[in-house]
């Protein structure tokens, strides 16, 4: 998915500055519950510790290759405060005989896992190593009592919900992902030709007039007709000239390569080409590229058609200098190009330099 880099980054940010208040926050609340004996151990456990650990992911945060990094770098910090919380339980229990609460383990989790944003297979990873962790620290130092099994099972579970609440969240953010792209596919492109639909066509058109304008580059329109094309549905049918349609989107898309060319279907059976940066020898060359592409495709015409096999008559305007132009304009001038193409016999083209344009 797209992300705006800076943005995530700040809010990453602030979510790991939160973190580390919240691990000052506890801080507060543990030194109350320890004796003082221990608060030795657990400022070198929280300050020297837990706190340098976050500071380190704050650091690398403005690291240039953080943000495709950061979910592995978030585990990390993940496996590494749960191990060092399982560490401080257990030296408080062998050195001092005290049961520090294992609690932290899972808002760590909770909090790398959907603060941090973790996505479901790491999480899956690094929780399954944290869970490891937890029942090896209950087999070498069963610091609860009575209350090992339960307090395992407490920890697996609310591991497991945390991995499988991560799951579910990925899943649907996949899934309204997919119905997006499918919503914008449907909203730019026309599904019959799959070029793009005539409002989409507009847009990237004034975007690329613009882009020509300011990099002072030339910029080519052609408007392209299927030749006698109500006569061909006349004679083979309306699914038939369908597919002549769809010959003639893929025809387009072989000839025009380069990815700011904008292709679009303009209308019924009339296609339009909109190409910048471009030398007039290599526009009437796309021309004779696409006329000959008709004639390899040898799709037999309706008996009374111009032309024994089915063919396109192209109008073109070229520009040299995109300035004092609009889209509509040069449109206009590729319209009147076409029918110039028409008159003269169809399946050819004319290409009109819009000189008194510039
Ligand atoms: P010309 O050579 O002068 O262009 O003659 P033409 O018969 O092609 O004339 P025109 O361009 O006006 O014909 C448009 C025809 O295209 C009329 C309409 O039936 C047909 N048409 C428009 N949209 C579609 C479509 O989506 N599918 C099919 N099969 N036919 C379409
Ligand atoms: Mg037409
Ligand atoms: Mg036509």
């Amino acid at each position: 998915m797209q992300i705006n880099k800076p943005r995530e980054l700040l809010r990453l940010r602030i979510a790991l500055i939160i973190g580390a208040v919240l691990v000052l926050a506890f801080m507060a609340a543990d030194l109350m519950l320890l004796p003082s004996s221990m608060y030795e151990l657990y400022i070198f456990d929280r300050l020297l510790l837990q706190f340098p650990i976050i500071l380190v992911v704050v650091v690398l945060s403005f690291w240039r290759r953080f943000i495709q990094h950061r979910a592995y770098i978030f585990a990390g910090l993940l496996i590494a405060l749960s191990y060092s919380n399982y560490w401080l339980i257990w030296v408080c229990w062998e050195e001092h005989s005290f049961i520090f609460p294992y609690e932290g383990t899972i808002l760590y989790a909770f909090f790398c896992v959907f603060a941090l944003g973790i996505a479901f297979k790491l999480a899956l990873a690094a929780n399954v190593i944290n869970i490891l962790g937890f029942l090896g620290l209950m087999w070498v130092a069963p610091v609860y009592g009575d209350r090992v099994p339960i307090s395992m099972a407490f920890v697996s579970g609310s591991l497991f919900i945390c991995v499988y609440a991560r799951y579910r969240l990925d899943r649907s953010v996949r899934m309204l992902k997919e119905t997006n792209d499918r919503l914008l596919k449907l909203s730019k492109f026309d599904p019959l030709s799959d070029l793009l639909n005539r409002r989409a066509l507009r847009e990237q058109s004034e975007k690329l007039l613009a882009l020509s304008k300011r990099h002072k580059v030339s910029m080519a329109v052609m408007m392209l007709d299927l030749d006698d094309f109500k006569k061909y549905n006349d004679c083979f049918g309306h699914q038939q000239g369908d597919e002549a349609i769809k010959i003639q989107a893929r025809i387009m898309k072989q000839v025009f390569k380069r990815e700011t060319d904008i292709l679009g279907r303009y209308g019924g059976e009339e296609f339009i080409v909109v190409l910048s940066d471009i030398q007039k020898e290599q526009v009437e060359k796309h021309c004779d590229a696409l006329l000959n592409k008709w004639k390899e495709a040898a799709l037999e015409h309706a008996q009374d058609a111009k032309h024994p096999l089915m063919s396109c008559s192209i109008g073109v305007v070229f520009a040299k200098s995109a300035e004092n132009m609009s889209i509509d304009c040069l449109i206009d001038e590729a319209d009147k190009a076409l029918y110039e193409a028409k008159e003269k016999g169809k399946a050819q083209f004319v290409l009109n330099q819009a000189q008194y344009l510039e």
